[in-house]
């Protein structure tokens, strides 16, 4: 067929990695490929009370079109409840609702990339957020990472060589794929370079509530005073991400250049969706719930990272993430974790190979694995199994 395609279109390429990722689909292979919340942890019963109760009581309402900003008890209890953990004080005419966090990345881009333009982000960074931004045709500098998150020298450098930059994008709390987290000194610094190269930081933070040990750390956006700071909330990891909900905060004036584009791409989030989850949480206590995630996941942690510590061989270094859903590993440098999965997958153990985590491409020697969404005995076994693989390349 030869049919006119956009040019847009056209540069959109089929992922390697989601095509190698089908080899996944056996049933007694053990993936930690995939980055599922576990579905055993949805609070189904209360979610079909609640959604009997909204349709009786307010169900003509519920079927309706709503306002493109999104339902305002929601809005209001985002405002109050989930930015209020994160150490942000807002409103909720500083929120949208969105259809999750990756329409937020999407329309992130559509407002600040032409082609060419340069973004900044963390290396490695989210896959999903690469994919969104790779179809306006970016630039991307990546900056290394250590222990505390992205390197502020590193980022310094960046703004200094590019100061016509156009964002920084960061997950700052227990990153997809590294599980690494941004010191609070770091975010202050970043804020700050962000003021002073007058360029947004998009602070992509669907993770910052599932914390293992000790309190939340204040949101990057906690810091900002001058309203350069864009925050992309989500229920996807805290309650189900099937529901589709998450939210963009800013700036009034962003705000309103956010809510145009949500206009003119879907009107408006399902207004019944919204509507139950904001009686959800006006019924129930969500941190409560949260707190029986944390349970769960840190366990599941705790196993995979004991497990890797005994069957993988001691040069094979990986992170130790203090909550949220992913470990990073890091292989030989010669070594290609492509090649790694595909002997991996023989093995009947999978994981996502690194390389689709770098937008530039160029570091074939880290994999990730996430241990949210596997039952403890299989995590065992997995890795028992991945370590055989890579012992062949070691020693
Ligand atoms: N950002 C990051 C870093 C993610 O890991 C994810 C989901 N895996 C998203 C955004 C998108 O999540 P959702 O659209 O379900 O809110």
């Amino acid at each position: 067929m030869s049919i006119r395609y956009s040019k847009s279109t056209l540069s959109l390429k089929t992922s390697e990695i989601r095509e190698i990722l089908k080899l996944t689909e056996q049933p007694d292979l053990i993936s930690f490929a995939g980055g599922l919340p576990a579905p055993e942890l949805f609070p189904l019963d209360k979610i079909i009370e609640i959604n009997k109760e909204v349709l009786e009581t307010s169900g003509r309402a519920a079927l309706q079109y709503s306002i493109t900003e999104g339902y305002k008890p929601l809005r209001e209890i985002i405002a109050k409840e989930r930015m209020g953990n994160a150490n942000v004080k807002t409103f909720s005419d500083n929120i949208l609702i969105t259809n999750g966090s990756q329409q937020g990345l999407e329309f992130s881009a559509r407002l600040f990339i032409d082609k060419g333009d340069i973004i900044i982000c963390e290396s490695p960074s989210y896959l999903g957020a690469i994919n969104a931004f790779d179809a306006y045709g970016p630039k991307y500098i990546e900056i290394p990472m250590d222990e505390d998150g992205m390197i502020i020298e590193g980022l310094e450098r960046a703004l200094e060589e590019h100061p016509e930059a156009k964002m920084i994008y960061t997950i700052p709390d227990f990153q997809n794929p590294s599980g690494k987290t941004l010191s609070v000194k770091r975010r202050k610094q970043m804020v700050k370079l962000s003021e002073k190269y007058n360029i947004p930081i998009i602070e992509d933070n669907p993770y910052g509530d599932l914390i293992f040990e000790g309190k939340r750390l204040p949101a990057i956006k906690s810091f900002d005073t001058t309203g350069h700071v864009i925050f992309l909330g989500t229920f996807s990891k805290t309650f189900c991400p099937g529901i589709r909900i998450g939210w963009v905060c800013a700036d009034k004036e962003i705000l309103n250049k956010y809510i145009m584009i949500k206009q003119i791409t879907d009107l408006q989030s399902s207004t019944v969706n919204q509507m139950e989850l904001a009686a959800f949480m006006e019924k129930y206590n969500l941190d409560e719930h949260i707190d029986e995630i944390i349970k769960v996941y840190k366990n599941r942690r705790d196993l995979m990272l004991d497990s890797m510590k005994k069957y993988f061989p001691k040069e094979v270094e990986f992170t130790k993430p203090k909550g949220g859903l992913f470990t990073w590993v890091e292989l030989k440098e010669d070594m290609d974790s492509v090649s790694i999965f595909k002997e991996a997958v023989a093995e009947k153990v999978a994981f996502v190979p690194g390389i689709s985590f770098f937008p530039n491409k160029d570091h074939h020697n880290f994999f990730r694995l996430n241990y949210s969404n596997m039952e403890e005995t299989k995590i065992i076994e997995g890795i028992k199994r991945l370590g055989k693989v890579l012992y062949k390349h070691y020693n």
